[in-house]
């Protein structure tokens, strides 16, 4: 921005080495641009200063946001898993593929779910009824 300022300096410098009589036309209209130029730079000038404060506290309010993200988010994870601890969580493994089932209680207590089936190869890995797991039991038993 100081090249915008000298440079409308130097079109002064030269306007006045034209030695034109202020009062003719030429000196006139030389008078008027040279006028316009300064005050269009002036402008140019102060817009960019003010820009440049606005960059400085976008990026201060940007910081500002972030950090509020974090804290926000590190609450909301630390909630999470309190929430799973309350949950009766456990897990089963499948006896044919492996695969650990994980159930909650809030699945044991919907009573349309007698039968947890393993996703992947869905053989019943748990029985949501007390009786039909003791005869469950006792038909393991017998064999
Ligand atoms: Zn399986």
């Amino acid at each position: 921005m100081d090249d915008l300022k000298s440079r409308v300096a130097y079109l002064k410098g030269l306007a006045a080495g034209l030695g034109l009589e202020e009062s003719s036309r030429e000196g006139k209209l030389f008078n008027q641009l040279i006028d316009v130029v300064e005050a269009l730079s002036e402008s140019v000038i102060e817009l960019q200063e003010e820009f440049d404060e606005l960059v400085d506290y976008t990026e201060a309010i940007d910081e500002d946001l972030n950090e509020l993200e974090e804290d926000f988010y590190e609450e909301e994870l630390e909630d999470d898993l309190l929430l799973e601890d309350d949950d009766d969580l456990f897990s089963v493994e499948c006896p044919d593929c492996h695969e650990i089932v994980y159930i909650d209680d809030d699945m044991l207590e919907d009573e349309d779910v007698v039968e947890i089936l393993c996703p992947n190869c869905e053989r019943v890995v748990f029985v949501n009824d007390d009786e039909d797991y003791v005869d469950f039991d006792d038909d393991e038993l017998e064999e």
